[in-house]
């Protein structure tokens, strides 16, 4: 935004940086013709990156430095108004996050439609927080009191946030929605106050679902945003800004970063989102991600680790093959499970006998797979619960009695996790929210990782039977 004169000095450091930036736009428009895997692999770190900026190095150079030094005076001004490409200090920018921005904003956007933005963030949490808090701002002129609608079957700690955070702490009323497949359910609790509809799916643990393009639809038609968690998805199986999402999040943490040696999260963002919310800010509408990113983001200060973008980056090549071999495991121990004596539900999107596995069926499908007829094939990801028979005990007791099987607050690993969210990553919200939420105690989380299904489902059965 050049809203002053700037000196002959300055102007010949934007006069330079044309050059760089026309060779990065072409450079982008070959990238956005690419398949989805191949994206991943590459993203925006060229031959010509490599040679003539970082040494030849075939792999992303891991930028550790807090800053970046400018040739004088003039220079550091034109960065400073963002006159220019430059990544300035690693709270706002850093060279080596600014690849995984760009690779998880081309993957979430691929093939569907529209441009998109990336942040990427410290957690997961921190990109909640970063993309809810813009739309929360007081209006001139506004309501005493504001609202968001948000479905009750959540993280733990997307609850938490909202619930004390944002409740308790500031009385912005949160409405939740205890059915999100329910589309009336949503249409009753919006009004004139409410500044954006927040949905988790898959939801964690409970494999909540809900009709996507009907609800961006039904947000857009109140001029709010729909903001939506897809961790657990990732954008291999399910591209929500396709069916017209405003603000996708990610924890990076998750399946992303499947080898788990880091924390991150993401807020991706269609080019330009809804939201009546005013803000002077050109690129608020036009960019969101973008906004964030240079205002509030820099201003908050929870900036992403550059060797943790490293391990993301690294982990995310993979993603597509990756998300097809541990859905398919999943799929085969869930169905185990449905059949196990000891289990009296299980929940998988991807098994027939789910009540929203038509609902997800409809949106659930693995980028560029081809079933032999042109249709993508469904793939449902690695996340899955059951429920043990008998008191909470029993629960307890077959998670103690997993050999292999890993007892973490974790997911997305590529190795198989379990926990028992009542204990662990819904302990916090009380035992109300999760009876809203429907989590009982006996309720086992498990993410599949990517041994043989066999030997998952041999530790599984051993830990059953010993009940
Ligand atoms: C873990 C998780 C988060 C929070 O991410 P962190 O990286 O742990 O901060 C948000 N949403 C979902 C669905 C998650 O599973």
């Amino acid at each position: 935004m050049q809203d002053k004169s700037y000196s002959p000095g300055v102007l010949k450091y934007v006069e330079e940086a044309k050059k760089l930036i026309a060779e990065r736009e072409a450079h982008l428009a070959q990238v956005k013709r690419w398949k989805f895997d191949t994206i991943a692999v590459h993203g925006l770190y060229s031959v010509e990156e490599a040679l003539n900026r970082n040494q030849g190095a075939v792999i992303e150079p891991l930028y550790l430095s807090s800053s970046q030094a400018y040739r004088d005076t003039d220079e550091l001004e034109a960065a400073l108004a963002y006159l220019i490409p430059t990544w300035c200090y690693t709270r706002i920018a850093n060279p080596t996050t600014y690849y995984l921005e760009w690779a998880l904003a081309l993957l979430e956007s691929y093939k569907a439609g529209h441009d998109a933005s990336c942040l990427v963030t410290a957690s997961g949490m921190s990109a909640i927080a970063q993309a809810v808090d813009p739309f929360l701002v007081k209006q001139k002129d506004g309501p005493e009191r504001i609202n968001f609608v948000a479905s009750v079957r959540l993280y733990g700690g997307a609850f938490q946030h909202f619930n004390v955070r944002k409740a308790q702490e500031r009385g912005i009323e949160v409405r939740w929605v205890l059915h999100p497949e329910d589309m009336n359910e949503w249409k009753t609790k919006i009004d004139e106050n409410t500044r954006f509809l927040y949905m988790e799916a898959p939801s964690n643990p409970q494999q909540s679902f809900c009709d996507v393009k009907a609800l961006a639809d039904l947000a857009h038609s109140w001029e709010i945003p729909l903001i939506f968690d897809s961790t657990c998805a990732t954008p291999a199986l399910m591209r929500p800004i396709a069916f017209g999402t405003d603000v996708v999040i990610h924890s990076l943490t998750k399946s992303i970063t499947a080898g788990g040696m880091a924390i991150g999260g993401a807020l991706i963002s269609r080019k330009p989102i809804v939201t009546k919310v005013k803000n002077d800010h050109p690129l608020f509408k036009e960019s969101f991600a973008e906004y964030v990113k240079l205002l509030p983001y820099r201003d908050n200060g929870p900036a992403a680790a550059p060797l943790n973008a490293m391990f993301a980056l690294n982990d995310l090549r993979t993603l597509r093959s990756r998300m097809d071999l541990v859905s398919q495991n999943c799929q085969k121990v869930a169905e185990f499970l449905r059949a196990h004596p000891k289990v009296y539900q299980v929940d998988y999107l991807g098994l027939p006998s789910d009540k929203l596995h038509p609902l997800a069926k409809k949106y659930m499908k693995l980028v560029d797979s081809d079933d032999g007829k042109g249709n993508e094939v469904n793939r449902y990801g690695h996340l899955m619960s059951f429920r043990v028979d008998g008191p909470p005990e029993n629960a307890r007791k077959v998670l103690d009695g997993f050999k292999m099987i890993f007892r973490a607050t974790d997911l997305g690993r590529i190795k198989s996790v379990a926990t028992i969210p009542a204990i662990s990553t819904h302990q916090q919200q009380g035992e109300e929210a999760r009876r809203m939420a429907d989590i009982p105690p006996q309720l086992i989380r498990l993410c599949v990782g990517a041994e043989d299904p066999d030997d998952v489902i041999a530790d599984l059965d051993q830990a059953l039977n010993s009940l």
